[in-house]
């Protein structure tokens, strides 16, 4: 099947009350990990490239790898999702290439760290919800910022500078007609999210709540969502990694999130600590090894199992086959006769 729209998938995710991870990629390996625990799983798929994932596999590189995924595994519902695009332009750029969700970050200003004005944001964003909805195309908007900087986007701090007020949210989902929303509760991207087992201090889960039950129909997104297991930590450090002790978001506590309004939850460094704890372990152990494949399958089998678990763990497991794929096409008309909510 053709990628499908991510609007699709959300409001599929919504009848069925449960999540779908959004797992980042750059490359060919991390592709076919996603692809084959979603087939284990039986589960519909969203894959995201960020502006740097786009640099460094230059961008057609990608598209086509992600062909190759649709044709491969033709039973999967799959989305192509930008992440944190910084302008309209970038966003545009995905939808020409072929992209069926973008995100417009319009929280931060095109350099991607300076927090911006809503008025700002809301602009940006629309300007992007026009131009993707006239193509069928997803738009996920984000209001408050997110903690921390990955592939030098980010706002930098702890993620509790910048929370989402959910009175702004309400106004800026009207304004926007986006399809989706990021929220900050105090997540930060990257592996050093908090420095103990996060509580209700650190960690805003009541402040969802509240944008759920003012905006019950949005879907909401939870980025920064890693949940940086220890045991992932400890393969690392015991072949030769130095990473500091830290800790991300509880899987249980993104469960709470599911069922107050979550559909879609962001995860890539327990994927990225899951690959590079494979590949020092035959470093290590093998030191005689030197054919690229001798480490590369370890570390994508590595990753197929955490984003398994994390399909299993967030409901979407068992949901590949429940609906048939709506061309984009058809998204076009749904958001003209408005039968699509905006
Ligand atoms: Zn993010």
């Amino acid at each position: 099947m053709p990628l499908v729209s991510m609007r699709q998938l959300l409001d599929e995710a919504a009848k069925g009350g449960y999540g779908v991870g959004a797992f980042n990629v750059n490359n060919m390996e991390q592709i076919q990990s996603i692809m084959e625990a979603a087939r284990e799983t039986q589960s519909p798929v969203i894959i995201q490239a960020s502006r740097g994932a786009r640099a460094y596999s230059q961008d057609r590189f990608l598209y086509h790898l992600m062909l190759a995924a649709t044709e491969l595994y033709p039973e999967i519902p799959t989305v192509l999702h930008l992440d944190h695009g910084n302008s309209p332009e970038t966003c545009q750029s995905a939808i020409d290439m072929g992209f069926t969700s973008v995100m417009m970050d319009g929280s931060l200003m095109p350099d991607g760290k300076t927090p911006s004005s809503f008025e700002y944001n809301v602009e940006a964003t629309r300007k992007v919800v026009e131009a993707a909805h006239a193509k069928g195309v997803t738009v996920e908007g984000e209001i408050g910022c997110l903690g921390g900087i990955e592939d030098g986007h980010g706002a930098g701090g702890d993620g509790l500078s910048h929370l989402t007020d959910p009175d702004q949210a309400v106004e800026f989902v009207k304004a926007t007609g986006v399809d989706a929303l990021a929220i900050a509760i105090g997540t930060s991207h990257g592996a050093y999210k908090f420095t103990s087992k996060p509580t209700g201090e650190t960690l805003k889960m009541e402040t969802l709540i509240a944008i759920h039950k003012r905006l019950p129909t949005t879907h909401l997104v939870m980025h920064g969502s890693s949940s940086v297991p220890k045991e992932l930590q400890d393969i690392i450090n015991q072949f030769g990694g130095k990473l500091k002790p830290t800790w991300g978001v509880p899987v249980e506590e993104i469960q709470l999130g599911i069922r107050n309004g979550v559909r879609k939850i962001n995860v890539d460094t327990d994927n990225r600590l899951a690959i590079t704890g494979a590949i020092r372990k035959v470093f290590m152990e093998k030191p005689e090894e030197f054919d690229p494949r001798s480490y590369m399958k370890p570390a994508r089998e590595a990753m197929k199992k955490v984003v398994a678990q994390r399909m299993t763990q967030f409901g979407q497991a068992g949901h590949a086959k429940d609906y048939a794929p709506i061309p984009l096409t058809e998204m076009v008309k749904r958001y003209q006769s408005e039968t699509v909510a905006v």
